[in-house]
């Protein structure tokens, strides 16, 4: 079977307005006979489901929260990325659209990448005039800043809470259109199935957090914008709700799942500090406009206080081997940066895995207030959690994992292979190849909410003409009963081990073998364990409580269920990629000097795989990558 990505021929600067001319329309009368479904409401959901009900079709949408504000999106915090060019530093649309390719290791797709790079800057008008208080120059313009694995400032943001900002203002679209009775908001609801009916999908079913009742809900269309599925690692920087669910049943009523390897471990979050930590937290790359990372040059030292190390004898790694981009540095880079000198034993802190991130030169240069101005609320935050005043020591910092490249595969127009079944945001696999840089998935989730799934599932209505179901078709009824048995059964095990230890020895197998650095051996050893442990799931995970009743170790169990059968996916998919590319580092395929050796000839592909059944493997289809605009070279930022 070969993929197609629909992705418009033509110059690539003009794929994107030749494809929404050539795209059908739908009649603004028609266009409240259509019902979309969207699923999540983070930046990506709510952006959609605003934006869809503002055109006049008729939209549910869907999120496990309590309210839409607090899907995860509320918890980015360094900015967004735009070719605004307000620095008149070099910047431009094929700058970023560049810039985005080679960060993601030439393994995205170009008309997609480029597409985004265009539409970036409509994004910041929209949000401007919803009144996201970005930061601002002294003379009233937009202000920006640098982000790793870029040598010009564009970058909006909204102090350390960018994401806040940004989704309180897609929040109050959305609400317009709840208001106006265009979009019909359910929160506490989970989708716990896809309903795919001759082959398109017709709808979801969910069930209620709070009742525990299961129902169906019929659509012509259905978008998921569920967001990314880092915390199958258990530690990751992201919302403990985050998970895989929704895109992993859409796999399994055959959605392909893309590169599910590519993921990303950002080098700026807190280290771990003991066993029972449930989280970690990020510490926002946007610090590194100010801070510098080192460790001591020699082991003796890393036990002595930082203060008392003099310059002489501190190893500012990334200034030293990335001297072009210093500690800007794309995340990949920084972060096995980081881990290559604690290996080597030069590491700080409890367990030598930690570097510094200091300020004290930018404090000596700008002054606290300035600092304090910049990233007060980050300090603050890094306080609290470790105690540390970082105006005053060196903060201490450590990759962890933090987005997931990997996701639904979709094609130009961000639907899925499923006829109906779109995928937006975090949870598709489009933009961000193998790895993304920072500042870069906000755009991605408002640019596919706002700005192209508006045009595009027009163009499936129009054209394909779906066919109406109803939520009685036997099809729902079936997948109501399948979803029944599912919780049932987890309810009724009552062995022994709660669905948190079971999820911690997962992510701790995946970090250990499938993390920021793989190879064959580790990989074939987590493949065998996964199943183990997946038995020892169904035979003795205990879940307390009813299901008649808002029980989240319930919903938290369903969750960690598909974490581990999708983590098998992800440590094959880790496999048979037999290269290094962005975060995926195959110990085996590097370079003399530890840099990730992509191998263009073989590997210039989207995996693309299909869910075959319970006990069969799942096939893998390729998406050849072909650049038409750029040259694959080999990634440098010497
Ligand atoms: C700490 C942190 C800081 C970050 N900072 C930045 C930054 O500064 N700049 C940047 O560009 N990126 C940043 N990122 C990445 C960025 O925040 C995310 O990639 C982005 O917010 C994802 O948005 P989304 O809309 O795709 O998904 P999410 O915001 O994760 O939303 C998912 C939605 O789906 C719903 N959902 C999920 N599953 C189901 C289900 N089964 N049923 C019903 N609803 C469901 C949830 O309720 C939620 O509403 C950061 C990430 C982290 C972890």
């Amino acid at each position: 079977m070969s993929l197609d990505s629909k992705t418009p021929s033509g110059p690539l600067a003009a794929k994107w307005d030749k494809h929404k001319f050539d795209l059908k329309l739908v009649n603004p009368a028609n266009k409240r006979k259509f019902d979309v479904i969207v699923v999540g409401s983070g930046l990506a959901g709510a952006s959609a489901a605003a934006s869809l009900a503002e055109l006049g079709y008729k939209v549910k949408c869907f999120c496990f929260q309590d309210s839409p504000r607090r899907a995860h999106s509320i918890a980015a915090q360094g900015g967004i990325n735009a070719a605004k060019n307000y620095q008149n530093d070099g910047d431009s649309v094929y700058r970023l659209f560049y810039d985005t390719i080679k960060g993601g290791d030439f393994r995205s797709r170009e008309a997609n990448v480029y597409r985004l790079a265009q539409v970036s800057g409509n994004i910041i008008d929209q949000c401007v005039a919803q009144g996201v208080p970005f930061a601002r120059e002294y003379g009233g313009l937009l202000a920006n800043r640098s982000f790793g694995g870029a040598q010009v400032s564009r970058t909006f943001y909204a102090r350390g809470q960018t994401g806040q900002q940004l989704l309180l203002g897609a929040y109050q679209a959305l609400c317009r259109q709840i208001g106006l009775g265009t979009v019909q908001m359910f929160p506490r609801t989970e989708m716990l199935d896809l309903v795919v009916i001759d082959g398109a999908a017709k709808g979801i079913v969910v069930r209620d957090l709070i009742t525990g009742e299961i129902s169906s809900h019929a659509g012509d269309a259905v978008v998921l914008a569920t967001g990314g599925y880092g915390n199958v690692f258990f530690l990751s920087t992201n919302a403990k709700g985050c998970n895989v669910t929704a895109t992993w049943r859409a796999y399994k009523k055959g959605a392909f799942f893309a590169n599910p390897c590519y993921t990303q471990i950002h080098p700026t979050c807190i280290p771990v500090s003991g066993q029972h930590q449930s989280k970690l937290t990020l510490m926002s790359e946007s610090l590194r406009n100010d801070g510098r990372v080192w460790v001591p040059k020699r082991k003796e030292d890393c036990s002595k206080p930082p203060g008392s190390i003099p310059d002489a004898a501190r190893d500012y790694f990334l200034e030293r081997k990335y001297p072009s981009f210093g500690n800007l540095a794309p995340r990949d880079i920084s972060s096995r940066s980081a881990k290559e000198v604690c290996d080597e034993g030069r590491g700080v802190g409890p367990g030598g895995l930690g570097v510094y991130l200091d300020f004290a030169d930018s404090i000596k240069r700008l002054s606290v207030n300035v600092v304090r101005e910049r990233y007060g609320n980050l300090f603050d935050m890094y306080e609290k959690i470790t105690g540390e005043n970082a105006y005053e020591v060196p903060m201490r910092i450590y990759p962890a994992v933090h987005y997931t490249m990997g996701g639904s595969w979709v094609d130009y127009n961000l639907m899925s292979n499923l006829p109906g079944l779109f995928v937006v945001g975090e949870a598709n696999f489009s933009d961000h190849g193998a790895n993304r840089l920072g500042a870069s998935a906000l755009m991605q989730g408002l640019a596919d909410g706002y700005f192209v799934l508006p045009y595009t599932i027009g163009h499936y209505f129009a054209s394909s003409k779906p066919a109406k179901v109803a939520p009685s078709h036997a099809e729902f009824k079936k997948a109501e009963e399948n979803i029944r048995q599912f919780t049932n059964r987890l309810l009724s095990v009552k062995g022994k081990r709660t669905p948190t230890s079971l999820h911690r020895e997962l992510g701790k197998l995946l970090w250990e073998k499938c993390g920021m650095a793989r190879n064959e051996v580790g990989l074939k050893e987590a493949l065998k364990r996964i199943p183990e442990l997946r038995q020892e799931f169904w035979k003795n995970i205990n879940v307390t409580g009813e299901n008649g009743e808002l029980n989240q170790a319930l919903e938290y169990a369903g969750r960690v269920a598909d974490f581990m059968e999708f983590a098998e996916l992800l440590c094959l998919d880790a496999l048979e990629r037999r290269e290094s590319c962005g975060g995926h580092f195959r110990e085996e395929f590097q370079t003399p000097d530890g840099e990730a050796k992509r191998d263009d000839e073989n590997f210039a592909y989207v995996a693309a795989w299909e869910y075959q059944g319970a006990d069969k493997p799942p096939v893998m289809h390729k998406e050849s990558l072909v650049y038409e605009e750029v040259h694959m070279s080999t990634r440098s930022y010497k």
